[in-house]
């Protein structure tokens, strides 16, 4: 029995009780699960909460409630204390590769047992790697969450902070990361790697905000942290982008900081309001009429319904135009695909 992939044993005392009620009358419990590990011990993979709590009575940690009476363990008859120590388990027992292992736990998983994904690979690739990355990742009092609770989401318990840090080592291949480094000695490469993106946020981007937590550093960090920044000049930016109405993704400003690219912000697109008012002001034709000319109205320009055109700015955001009335006019689709693409 090892705690290693499990929760935290929260099982109540009305589960608990209803599992003893079983094996005292006899019945069958759902099949447990348990892995083969490289030493041939087993680890229980699923059935654990019905274990302990098996397990805790016959130690006399509590009694069950027996015709009426409170009974602990020592207080049955021996042939009640047969009933249980007999009792037979069903027991399934996973052998294979990690592969076939990893398959075979998420099949198991969608039929009942709730584990995450991180929890799955961690039974899977179980040895010291793995021991020294969730002493590090995976404890509320750990140094992982210590240093990276405010920059990255994930809860340790249920694995979120490991699986975020191997994410970001991996660049997405965390399988193949575990299969790699599962017999290594220590995992100090992910916890290195680990802290130097957090130490490169921190000293790139100086005030902490909260939107920081959200994030996704790893990709921003292995891409930039070879640039210099200006910091000051960074943060008077972020200032900036934080106060600005047409931004409308926040976590997207850092993102943007760094590569320029305008689509992490999710700028404001014009409303009904706005459109409509552009529409009567351009007497419902086309702004720039240059892919939409149609001989026949008196400037040879089409009249297009609201529904058939776009909203556009016309000084873009990136050059300080804002998404208010005044700047918008009126594209029709072709006239507004051929200025992006320009
Ligand atoms: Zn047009």
């Amino acid at each position: 029995m090892d705690p290693k992939y499990q929760r935290e044993f929260v099982y109540d005392a009305e589960k608990r009780n209803a599992v003893l009620e079983t094996i005292r009358k006899g019945f069958p419990l759902n099949v447990m699960y348990w892995a083969v590990n490289e030493d041939r011990t087993f680890e229980v993979l699923d059935g654990q909460q019905r274990t302990i709590s098996f397990c805790q009575y016959v130690a006399g940690d509590f009694s069950i409630n027996i015709d009426g009476h409170p009974m602990a363990f020592h207080n049955l008859t021996q042939p009640q204390k047969d009933q249980f120590l007999r009792y037979e388990l069903m027991v399934y027992v996973c052998e294979g590769n990690e592969r076939d292992k990893l398959d075979w736990f998420r099949t198991v998983n969608i039929a009942g047992v709730e584990l995450t994904d991180q929890e799955l690979r961690n039974a899977v690739y179980t040895g010291p790697w793995l021991t020294h990355a969730k002493s590090i990742f995976s404890k509320t009092n750990g140094p992982g969450y210590g240093l990276a609770s405010k920059y990255a989401t994930g809860s340790p318990i249920r694995q979120a902070l490991l699986e975020k840090a191997l994410k970001w080592k991996s660049g997405g291949e965390i399988d193949q990361y575990m299969s790699d480094h599962q017999h290594d000695q220590n995992a100090n490469e992910l916890w290195t790697y680990f802290q130097n993106i957090i130490w490169w946020v921190k000293q790139t981007f100086t005030t902490y905000r909260k939107e920081m937590k959200t994030v996704e550093w790893g990709p921003l960090y292995d891409r930039f942290k070879d640039e210099k920044f200006d910091t000051d000049e960074l943060e008077r930016r972020t200032v900036e982008l934080f106060q600005d109405p047409d931004v409308t993704r926040r976590k997207g400003i850092y993102t943007y900081l760094l590569t320029g690219e305008e689509r992490h912000l999710s700028i404001r697109q014009f409303d009904d309001r706005e459109k409509r008012a552009a529409y009567e002001r351009q007497y419902h034709r086309c702004a720039h009429g240059t892919r939409c000319r149609t001989p026949g109205n008196d400037d040879g320009q089409h009249v297009f319904e609201i529904d058939e055109m776009e909203g556009d700015h016309i000084r873009p955001w990136s050059k300080g135009g804002k998404t208010v009335t005044e700047n918008c006019q009126m594209l029709c689709v072709p006239c507004n695909r051929y200025k992006s693409d320009l």
